[in-house]
């Protein structure tokens, strides 16, 4: 530490409002350039790195390949996919000295899809799966909490690519696990829950949300630990149920995708009573929408106040399929388990529903059924977790102030943190990239994709936002800038030298050290390493003259006096 680039603050950073983002620029792992645009200093970079590892390692075993796309990116993909429209004000786009359009990647679907036909024609040649991990680019319209939520930030995206659904539906589990191994070998409490995809053609899509009161997004979970995200899907059903002050249904017909100005336009024209804008997150307000020309409407809620916000970009891309309405009393009539605003868990019980968990469907898929209701499709149960994997139909409480299924307390609705996301994409990028393998019978047959994306950076945030104190951070070994961080804590030459020698055993040991040896007073290196978060802290003082350090552990603050020709062995 006394050459190590590194001088840690004693005040919180005037911008910082979350704990992770305070103690992260205090302990000096990151340096703010510009609104969510970040610098990472060294101790910052090594738990960035070693996150790497775990999503690499992780990714190599499911079988996926790394390549590296550039982040400079030209128009043209993205406008055959029309995301350099679409992606409205969160996207950089530049030119370069010719006038020719250029971007900063936000995720790279059209790269990946264009690189596979490029180098792909036979169906011998699949199913693929490729990642990278790049800086991705958003010009975020609210960019906080340090690298939480950056412009700048690091994410590990992957592409599956299959000739059939049943092989995406694989890739997709084989993602599914791989992010459930990083999560927990990161020590994160998560939650895995459906994602609001929308209508984007009903294929599936999880998020990982990381426990966190700071967090921007919602589920239910009781104190006791049970969590569960439980999304209900519409399907037909029954009694009609009177919904007052609903405004008129109105339909809203654009000649292709809706972007956000006519999604706004819409909304303003719908006599809703308030005002919106492209920045607006939503809340309360209740669309459907169906493809051109077809029937079927698909119903879309955007929650209420402590149900998931909504930004205006989000609901634009669920709109896709381009025709838009309200809802009307006949949708309320129609699907009782809808109250104004709000699709989900409490409004289910809200009109009395009790789940009936089958988990002799699918895992992670569930029924629930209510005495007098008919079956709503829920999805996000977790065998073993919300229900009994032995075949018998085990009944489950999900409703908000009731207990848990596991009797540990009243569900309530909680926050986390988007760490990871898996989506099954289906066929419309490589529809856009006319994305075909030749069949066995000579025939073409069209690929089918997935995407799955972690937040790296986000995730340094995330560790911290979940782990620390009031006196700093504290990493899970193996994530932390070093696992063992040895204090000098004396002026002597034999202290200094034992401090130096213990050092270089642990690393020889393969150890991962940080070694105090500034000049600095104790109190000063103490404070520190309480900062930096080390999880495990050696103070070489005064009791190496009768041949004992003491140790001490950073998250229970457990001291122990242990012979110094013992603690190699005690630490490795
Ligand atoms: P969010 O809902 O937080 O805006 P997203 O749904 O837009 O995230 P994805 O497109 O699913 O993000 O990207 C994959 C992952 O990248 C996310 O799960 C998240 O962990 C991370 N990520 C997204 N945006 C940011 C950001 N601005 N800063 C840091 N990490 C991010
Ligand atoms: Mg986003
Ligand atoms: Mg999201
Ligand atoms: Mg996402």
């Amino acid at each position: 530490m006394s050459s190590l680039f590194l001088r840690t603050l004693r005040e919180d950073p005037a911008d910082a409002e979350v704990p992770s983002h305070k103690l992260l620029v205090r302990a000096g792992y990151v340096r703010r350039v510009a609104p969510g645009i970040y610098s990472w200093l060294p101790l910052g970079l090594r738990v960035l790195r070693n996150i790497e590892r775990v999503v690499r390692e992780e990714m190599d075993a499911i079988g996926a390949q790394e390549i590296q796309f550039p982040a400079l990116l030209p128009r043209e993909p993205y406008e055959a996919t029309n995301r350099w429209t679409e992606y409205g004000p969160n996207l950089f786009r530049l030119k370069d000295r010719r006038g020719g359009d250029y971007l900063l990647g936000p995720t790279h679907e059209e790269l990946f899809t264009q690189v596979v036909k490029g180098e792909y024609a036979s169906y011998k040649d699949y199913p693929v799966m490729l990642y990278q991990i790049q800086n991705k680019y958003r010009d975020e319209a609210r960019p906080r909490a340090g690298i939480l939520r950056g412009r700048e930030f690091l994410m590990k995206d992957s592409y599956s690519f299959d000739l059939t659904d049943e092989g995406l539906a694989e890739s997709y589990r084989l993602h599914r696990d791989a992010y459930v191994r990083i999560f927990d070998r990161l020590g994160l409490e998560y939650v895995v829950v459906k994602a609001t995809s929308g209508a984007m053609g009903g294929s599936a899509s999880e998020e990982f949300l990381a426990v966190a009161p700071t967090g921007e997004d919602t589920y239910v979970r009781s104190p006791g630990g049970y969590a569960a995200n439980v999304e209900a899907v519409t399907t037909p059903a029954p009694p009609a149920r009177p919904v007052d002050g609903l405004p008129a249904a109105q339909a809203h017909h654009t000649p292709d995708t809706p972007t956000i100005e006519t999604l706004v336009d819409f909304l303003n024209g719908a006599g809703l009573g308030r005002t919106f804008t492209a920045a607006d997150t939503l809340k309360n307000v209740l669309v459907k929408t169906r493809a051109p020309g077809s029937g079927e409407w698909t119903l879309l809620g955007v929650g209420v106040p402590g149900d998931r916000e909504v930004d205006m970009k989000r609901l634009e891309v669920a709109l896709e399929p381009a025709e838009v309405a309200l809802l009307d009393e006949a949708d309320f009539a129609a699907h009782p388990f809808l109250v104004k605003g709000y699709i989900g868990p409490s409004a289910l019980a809200a009109n009395g529903v009790r789940f009936l968990v089958d988990p002799r469907i699918a895992p992670g898929t569930a029924w629930v059924t209510g005495a007098d209701k008919p079956d709503h499709h829920v999805v996000d149960l977790v065998c073993g977790r919300d229900f009994t994997p032995d075949g018998t139909i085990e009944a489950a409480e999900v409703r908000e102030g009731d207990p848990a299924p596991d009797g540990s307390g009243p569900l309530e609705a909680a926050r986390g943190i988007e760490i990871g996301h898996v989506f099954q994409l289906g066929r419309k990028y490589a529809d856009a990239a006319q994305l075909d393998a030749l069949g066995a019978d000579g025939k073409p047959v069209r690929i089918t994709m997935g995407s799955y994306g972690v937040g790296v950076s986000r995730l340094v945030g995330v560790i911290a936002e979940q782990s620390h104190d009031e006196s700093g951070l504290i990493w899970p070994r193996g994530i932390g800038p070093a696992d063992v961080h040895v204090v000098v804590a004396g002026k002597s030459e034999e202290i200094a030298a034992g401090g130096e020698r213990l050092a270089a055993e642990l690393d020889a040991a393969g150890v991962r050290v940080l070694l105090d040896d500034r000049k600095a007073s104790p109190g000063v290196k103490f404070a520190d390493a309480e900062l930096i978060g080390v999880p495990t802290i050696v103070v070489v003082g005064r009791g190496l003259a009768n041949g004992v350090v003491e140790v001490k552990d950073r998250r229970s603050g457990e001291r122990q006096e242990i012979a110094v020709d013992a603690v190699v062995e005690h630490l490795v």
